[in-house]
């Protein structure tokens, strides 16, 4: 894998499109993020809080980095200094946990609200009927140090393009509906976070503004 040549690669695909890369660096270690880093990538995803943590010490800190994996409550502390966007956000205890420990740091939290749109089972994502819920919320209002910036989800892993395409544009009208109709103080309606490796392509096509790409670029994960 030519790490540097990948994100030059995804730099001209992205160049006249409304749509980020966020280089998922799970796994990777610490000179291949610098690799990425040395071809212009800023934004990095990274899916686990204590990995995460290890990293950000040893990398330039103008990296934005992006939590994109599932949290829990009690891990929020550890990335609230830093941590410039957290992607699958998917209850409201976890919005008033993050909220909390933005204030205590002094920051706005920018968070995307994760929405199940795969065929598979999964425990994480909210419905459309969960989500809308969420956005009714009274105690939604008062969160001042957190700012909801858009949807996130992931497809169906499947070789079924149509499928893919059902579901990234479920996405995007789900978007295109609550960002008419659903305006608060700590919302600002701009960001589908939706493709990776395998989907990227049909993900924009479908209007994500924020793709995350880690194979493609890194080359196959290990895991031990
Ligand atoms: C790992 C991961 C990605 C990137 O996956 P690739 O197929 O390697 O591009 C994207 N989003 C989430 C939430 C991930 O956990």
């Amino acid at each position: 894998m030519n790490i540097e040549e990948n994100i030059k690669e995804f730099q001209r695909f992205l160049s006249n499109k409304n749509c980020r890369l966020i280089a998922v660096s799970k796994t990777k270690p610490v000179e291949d993020i610098k690799l990425a880093y040395r071809a212009g990538q800023r934004n990095f995803g990274e899916n686990k809080v204590r990995e995460l943590r290890d990293k950000q010490p040893h990398l330039p800190q103008d990296i934005r980095w992006h939590m994109i994996g599932h949290l829990q409550t009690n891990k929020v502390k550890y990335i609230a200094p830093f941590v410039t966007m957290i992607h699958a956000v998917d209850s409201l205890k976890l919005l008033v946990e993050i909220n909390k420990q933005a204030l205590k740091n002094g920051r706005v939290i920018d968070c995307l609200l994760q929405v199940h749109i795969a065929e598979e089972e999964s425990k994480f994502g909210l419905d459309e009927n969960e989500l809308m819920d969420l956005l009714t919320n009274e105690t939604l209002h008062e969160l001042k140090n957190i700012n909801i910036k858009g949807l996130m989800g992931m497809a169906t892993f499947t070789g079924d393009e149509n499928q893919i395409r059902k579901e990234f544009g479920f996405l995007k009208n789900l978007f295109d509906e609550v960002s008419l109709g659903h305006h608060l103080s700590n919302t600002d309606w701009k960001e589908i976070s939706m493709g990776m490796s395998g989907d990227y392509k049909i993900a924009v096509e479908e209007g994500s503004t924020m793709i995350r790409v880690g194979s493609s670029i890194f080359g196959e994960r290990i895991y031990h």
